[in-house]
């Protein structure tokens, strides 16, 4: 399955972490991929080799706003992958600056999804998986899964907390969602083999920069 996919996780000017981008850069490598992709949501049904999946992971309200920003722009949608526990909330598994990291809230993702983004399931409490007893697993997934059912519609799509998989995780994550996202932040030895159940992203970072990008999504189509 040829699958062409970013990941980011905060879009913010003052946060200090390697995970955060620069509005600017954020808005650069948007508009660049606009001029030359084509964005893609799990429910999607043309499928073309310009199809782009930009998703993000935790949904940090630090990307409400330039999501919008960039929807108005340059028709932009993507894929905001939820941990439940926490929508409306500080964030608490990532002790640095927890203060700085709020969720966003359920009206906040409604309006999102009704210009075209998409909610995907992070889990319930944002676990690293391989380490949870079979139960806790399922548990972490579906109590997750049916939530988002409830407010958003099924979560088509699965993000694995920290990209952690396995072929157990894999089972229960398949009962009920099309596609999951893992991680991967090479652009050379791409694996065109990938599942649908670990699609691989390119997670942008602070430092990287639209060339990165581009880099990578050039690399990824020489290699399929
Ligand atoms: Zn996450």
């Amino acid at each position: 399955m040829k699958v062409r996919a970013l990941g980011f996780h905060h879009v913010d000017d003052t946060l200090a972490d390697y995970t955060s981008v620069q509005t600017s850069l954020f808005f650069d490598v948007i508009k660049q991929l606009a001029a030359e992709s084509v964005f893609v949501v799990p429910s999607s049904k043309n499928q073309s080799k310009r199809d782009l999946y930009i998703t993000f992971d935790d949904a940090y309200k630090s990307i409400y706003e330039p999501c919008i920003a960039a929807n108005r722009k340059w028709g932009f949608t993507a894929t905001i992958f939820v941990v439940t526990d926490y929508i409306n909330k500080p964030n608490l598994w990532n002790v640095k600056a927890k203060y700085l990291r709020h969720h966003m809230s359920l009206t906040e993702l409604h309006h999102l999804q009704s210009l075209g983004f998409e909610i995907g399931n992070h889990t319930a409490s944002h676990q690293y998986l391989p380490k949870l007893s079979e139960s806790l697993l399922h548990e972490e997934i579906m109590e997750s899964a049916e939530k988002i059912k409830y407010e958003f519609g099924r979560s088509k799509a699965f993000a694995y907390p920290f990209g952690a998989w396995s072929e157990r995780i894999v089972d229960i994550v398949s009962r009920e969602h099309d596609i999951a996202f893992s991680t991967f932040n090479k652009s050379r030895n791409v694996d065109s083999a990938t599942s649908k159940f670990n699609l691989r992203r390119f997670m942008v970072c602070g430092h990287h920069t639209p060339a990165d990008v581009n880099a990578y999504l050039h690399g990824l189509d020489e290699n399929l």
